[in-house]
C-alpha cells in the first residue's frame, strides 16, 4: 500500500513523498510550477545513494523542467518524478501500477503532473502506469529521440548561420559525444547536410554502427576535445563542458543534446569570454518533450510537432541577439526569459 507525505518545499507548488513497504519503493513527485498548465516530465528510476539525494534529483529536475516546457511555449508547467532504487533493484510492474496510483493522489483535487519517460523509465514502462492512471504523456507518440535529434539539427544549423552569415555546411566540422539514440540520429542529419563528423563513445559497438553506416571518423571519448572541430555536440552526459574542456576545444559553437552539458553556470561566462556561442541545453534539447506533451492531446499529429519545433531555432537566434547586445550569455539569457514570463525570482 502507498503512504503519502506532504513536503513542504519553498519555490515549489507541491512535493509529495511516497513509501510502499511490501514493493520496497520510496518514490518523489515534485511539482514546481502550474502557471501555463499541469507539470509535465519524466519519471526517473535511478539508484541514488540516500532519499534525501533522490528527492533533491526531483526538485532540480522538476524546476528544469519549468524552464524547457515555458521557453518550448507549451502549454504545460514543470514537474517530474523519482523512483529511489535500492542496490540491484529491477523496476516491476507492480512498481509502475503504485507509481500509477501516486499520479492519481497527487492529481486527485485536479490535474497537476503528467507523467512521462526518462531514464530508466522507458515508454514501454508507461504503459504498466497507463493501466491505473489517465495521466501519462506519450502513448501515441512513441521514442521521442528521433524528434530530439531533429530539433538539435534545426538548432545547430541556424546556430551556425547566425556565428557564420553561410548556410552552406559542407566540411563544416562536427564533433559528437555519444552516438547513442538522439547522437546517433543526429550524426545522420549531419552527414546528409555534408558536415564532416568525428564521433565518439564508450560503447565500441554504437561507433561502428556510425562509422560503417554512415562513414564518419572516430576518435576514443577521451580525445574527443581535442579533434580540430568547429562545433562541438555532446550528446552523452551531464557537465562535460568544464573549465579543462573549454581550454583544450577549438569550437566556435556547442550545440548538442545533453542535459547540464555546463559544470555549473559560471561556465556560461567562460565560453563568452572565449567566444564561444552555447545553444543552452534546455532551449535545443526541446523536441522530445515537444513531441509528448498536449500537442498530442487531439490526436497525434506529426506536421504539429514537426511545425512546434521551429520554436527552438527561433528561440536560440533570440537569445544570441539578446547575448550580443548585453554581453549577458545565453544560459543566463534564456533563464531570464522564462523568469520574466513567468515572475520567478
Ligand atoms: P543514450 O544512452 O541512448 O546515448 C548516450 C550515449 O552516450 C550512449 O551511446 C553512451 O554509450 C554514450 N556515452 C556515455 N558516456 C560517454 C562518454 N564519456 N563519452 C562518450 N560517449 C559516452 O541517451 P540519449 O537518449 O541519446 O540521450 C543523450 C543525452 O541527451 C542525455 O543527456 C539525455 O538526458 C539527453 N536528452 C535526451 C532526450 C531524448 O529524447 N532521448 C531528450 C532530451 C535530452
Amino acid at each position: 500500500m502507498n503512504v503519502y507525505t506532504d513536503i513542504k518545499m519553498d519555490g515549489w507548488y507541491r512535493v509529495v513523498k511516497c513509501d510502499n513497504e511490501a514493493l520496497d519503493m520510496v518514490a518523489y513527485i515534485a511539482v514546481h510550477n502550474v502557471q501555463l498548465g499541469h507539470s509535465l516530465g519524466g519519471c526517473r528510476f535511478w539508484e541514488y545513494d540516500s532519499d534525501e539525494n533522490a528527492l533533491m534529483d526531483a526538485l532540480r529536475l522538476s524546476r528544469a523542467m519549468t524552464y524547457k516546457n515555458c521557453l518550448a511555449d507549451l502549454p504545460h508547467g514543470g514537474g517530474k518524478s523519482v523512483i529511489s532504487a535500492v542496490s540491484g533493484q529491477k523496476l516491476t510492474p507492480d512498481m509502475l501500477k503504485a507509481m500509477g496510483e501516486f499520479v492519481n493522489y497527487v492529481n486527485k483535487n485536479g490535474p497537476l503532473y503528467e507523467i512521462a519517460e526518462d531514464v530508466g523509465v522507458s515508454s514501454t514502462a508507461l504503459d504498466y502506469v497507463r493501466e491505473v492512471s489517465p495521466m501519462v504523456a506519450a502513448k501515441v507518440a512513441g521514442d521521442p529521440s528521433p524528434i530530439t535529434a531533429e530539433g538539435v539539427f534545426m538548432g545547430l544549423t541556424e546556430s551556425w548561420k547566425y556565428i557564420s552569415g553561410s548556410d552552406n555546411f559542407e566540411d563544416v566540422r562536427v564533433a559528437v559525444q555519444g552516438v547513442g539514440a538522439v547522437g546517433y540520429c543526429l550524426v545522420e542529419r549531419l552527414v546528409d547536410y555534408g558536415f564532416q563528423v568525428t564521433v565518439c563513445d564508450v560503447r565500441e559497438e554504437n561507433v561502428q554502427k556510425a562509422q560503417q553506416r554512415l562513414g564518419v571518423g572516430s576518435v576514443s571519448p577521451e580525445h574527443i576535445y581535442n579533434v580540430p572541430m568547429d562545433i562541438f555536440a555532446p550528446c552523452a552526459l551531464y557537465g562535460t563542458v568544464n573549465p579543462a574542456t573549454i581550454d583544450i576545444m577549438s569550437a566556435k559553437l556547442i550545440a548538442g543534446c545533453a542535459n547540464n552539458q555546463l559544470s555549473s553556470p559560471n561556465v556560461d561566462d567562460l565560453l563568452v569570454n572565449k567566444g564561444v556561442v552555447y545553444a543552452p541545453d534546455y532551449v535545443i534539447n526541446a523536441g522530445g518533450v515537444i513531441q509528448v506533451s498536449g500537442i498530442e492531446d487531439n490526436g497525434y499529429d506529426h506536421s504539429i510537432v514537426e511545425k512546434h519545433l521551429e520554436i527552438i531555432p527561433r528561440n536560440l537566434t533570440k537569445i544570441y541577439k539578446i547575448s550580443n547586445s548585453t554581453g549577458i550569455a545565453t544560459g543566463k539569457v534564456a533563464n531570464r526569459l522564462v523568469e520574466e514570463k513567468l515572475g520567478l525570482e
